[in-house]
């Protein structure tokens, strides 16, 4: 039984809904000062021009698809884009407008997605236009989620950047008009997309996303205007869901082992670079076990549905005319350096395992003590941060001290040697730096093989030297040095049973303080009654060592 849980509507930053499209307009002419906006009637177009007899490519459609497909003006793609209303087509007038201006005397190809209103839309221009400029156009239907017999057919989604950048390459070469389009119906013909989305999108001014998806399902099939998607299914994992979305493209493009396509891993506006490239991860993988190569990857933010929480992945059969033209270059500002080369298999990655286990050899009592207690008090020390910081010093001690096996064996200086390393490469945060060097301190003096108490007071000597010199903390700023200064100063003229008692009371003074250092710092009076979860630490090492046996 899966329950709706309220969806809250994305605020949009803006003056006014009423505005939106304007302002954002005239922000992105301000940032992109290779392209102007013609007002009357509408559209943004290359203010260079391009070089006279070439043939001039115009594109366009509902706004709410940025970058698409204003970030796809430049040399080598397009010459002029026709923005309509959000997720609304672009008036005939708009298209004739800019299709008269885009002509440099060769003519002007439109290239226009599988919607009924963008269609009819461009075709009324080309008319209003036929007695002035020779026109000709590409339709791009590459979405498999609606190739149903009947009805207007597939939209047209992913591909249309691939079928811009294509021709806009093929009318840069000086190609002619029909041969453009020709090379851009082939490309179309040989794309296929489909779309699926954790969380509808939001239509700027309502106060609700298009379709209600609850939290564990997903909506298999969306389109790009908030169309609700063919089925919704129970979330699944990344590969699972990769594997179910190309198996309709391959299905659909006939695609066999042997062949190259370009792959398009693409963000429907909220989902995360993070999961794009993931994803992206897993196409590949899934290809490579089909025996098809990826013969050029694109994993980004090209063409959204506003902020529609989603990925598309479109993928283009490619041979090696199209990957040519795919190649060459563009000033178009949205379209990505993707170097000329397939990828050839997915590639592992992992972090190299630090060595940092302890020796063999006798047991090290205190420090299995000191580790023993960290980890027995992993989620303690989260919650203290979670309550005055920002909740990760648990998991931070945790990855670097979790994996030990009590009892540590090896020498004093073997094992602590072994602790900072660990706390150097596995810890992140603060502390695995700054506990890192505590550490690494002890370590250097216990291996000049003077007494214990003699090492640990040279070895705390040094690491608040240079704790206190990195870190820039003094006594009373709530932080791990409230621990280890006094406990110094302790050793100096005493023993480690004394340390021990001045850091544990160094630790509980910082009850009552609140941080000036450290990310407790940006929680201020919260800090209050909190230990610091790293002074804590640093007395239980202090404790350990006056109670070794
Ligand atoms: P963060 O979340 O700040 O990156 P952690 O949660 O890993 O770091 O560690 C927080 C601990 O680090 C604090 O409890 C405090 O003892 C210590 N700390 C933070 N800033 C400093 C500093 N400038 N000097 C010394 N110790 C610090
Ligand atoms: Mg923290």
């Amino acid at each position: 039984m899966t329950t709706v849980e309220p969806v809250s509507a994305h605020d949009y930053i803006l003056n006014s809904p009423a505005t939106l499209l304007t302002d954002a307009l005239s922000g992105f002419v301000a940032a992109h000062p290779d392209i102007d906006w013609q007002p009357d009637p509408g559209f943004l177009y290359r203010a260079d021009r391009g070089e006279d007899r070439r043939v001039a490519l115009v594109s366009g459609g509902g706004s709410g698809h940025e970058p698409m497909h204003s970030g796809m003006i430049g040399a080598g793609m397009l010459d002029a884009a026709c923005p309509g209303l959000v997720f609304t087509s672009p008036n005939a007038l708009q298209v004739a407008g800019a299709t008269r201006w885009a002509d440099r005397g060769a003519g002007v190809l439109h290239i226009v997605k599988n919607y009924t209103g963008d269609v009819l839309n461009f075709r009324i221009a080309r008319h209003l236009v036929r007695d002035e400029v020779a026109t000709d156009h590409v339709i791009v239907d590459d979405d498999v989620a609606t190739a149903s017999e009947s009805g207007p057919g597939r939209r047209g989604t992913g591909a249309t950047i691939i079928v811009e950048k294509i021709c806009g390459a093929a009318a840069a070469e000086g190609k002619k008009l029909d041969e453009v389009a020709e090379i851009g119906r082939r490309v179309a013909a040989n794309s296929r997309s489909i779309a699926i989305a954790y969380q509808a999108c939001t239509v700027p001014g309502s106060s609700v996303p298009a379709f209600e998806l609850p939290t564990d399902e997903m909506e298999f099939g969306v389109g790009i205007h908030g169309e609700a998607g063919v089925r919704r299914t129970a979330k699944v994992g990344a590969r699972e869901l990769v594997n179910r979305m190309v198996d309709p493209i391959v299905d659909a493009l006939s695609l066999v082992h042997g062949e190259q396509v370009i792959a398009l891993v693409n963000g429907l506006g909220s989902a995360h670079q993070l999961e794009l490239d993931l994803v992206f991860g897993e196409v590949v993988a899934d290809l490579h076990r089909r025996g098809i190569t990826v013969a050029r990857p694109m994993a980004g933010t090209f063409i959204t549905a506003l902020d529609m929480d989603g990925v598309s992945i479109t993928l283009v059969r490619a041979d090696d005319d199209v990957l040519a033209l795919f190649d060459a270059p563009t000033t178009a500002p949205a379209w990505p350096y993707v170097p000329a080369r397939a990828v050839s298999a997915p590639v592992a990655v992992t972090f190299a395992e630090p060595d940092d286990a302890a020796a063999d050899g006798p047991e090290c009592g205190w420090l299995s003590a000191f580790v023993d207690r960290v980890q027995g008090s992993i989620d303690h020390l989260t919650d203290l941060d979670r309550r005055a910081g920002d909740g990760d010093f648990g998991v931070n001690m945790d990855a670097a001290l979790g994996h030990f096996a009590i009892p540590l064996r090896g020498t004093d200086t073997e094992v602590l040697d072994a602790i900072a390393t660990s706390f150097l490469v596995r810890a992140g945060g603060t502390s695995g730096a700054l506990f890192g060097v505590l550490f690494r301190q002890l370590a250097a003096a216990f291996a000049d093989g003077r007494g214990f108490d003699d090492s640990l007071r040279a070895g705390a000597q040094s690491a608040l030297a240079e704790i206190v010199d990195l870190g820039g903390a003094s006594v009373g700023d709530n932080t791990m040095v409230d621990a280890l200064s006094p406990a110094v100063d302790a050793l100096a003229d005493g023993d480690t049973g004394v340390a021990a008692e001045a850091a544990e009371r160094g630790a509980r003074s910082t009850e009552e303080l609140t941080a000036a250092k450290g990310r407790a710092s940006y929680v201020g009076e919260n800090a209050r009654g909190v230990i610091d979860p790293g002074a804590l630490v640093v007395s239980w090492l202090f404790r350990a060592a006056a109670d070794r046996s």
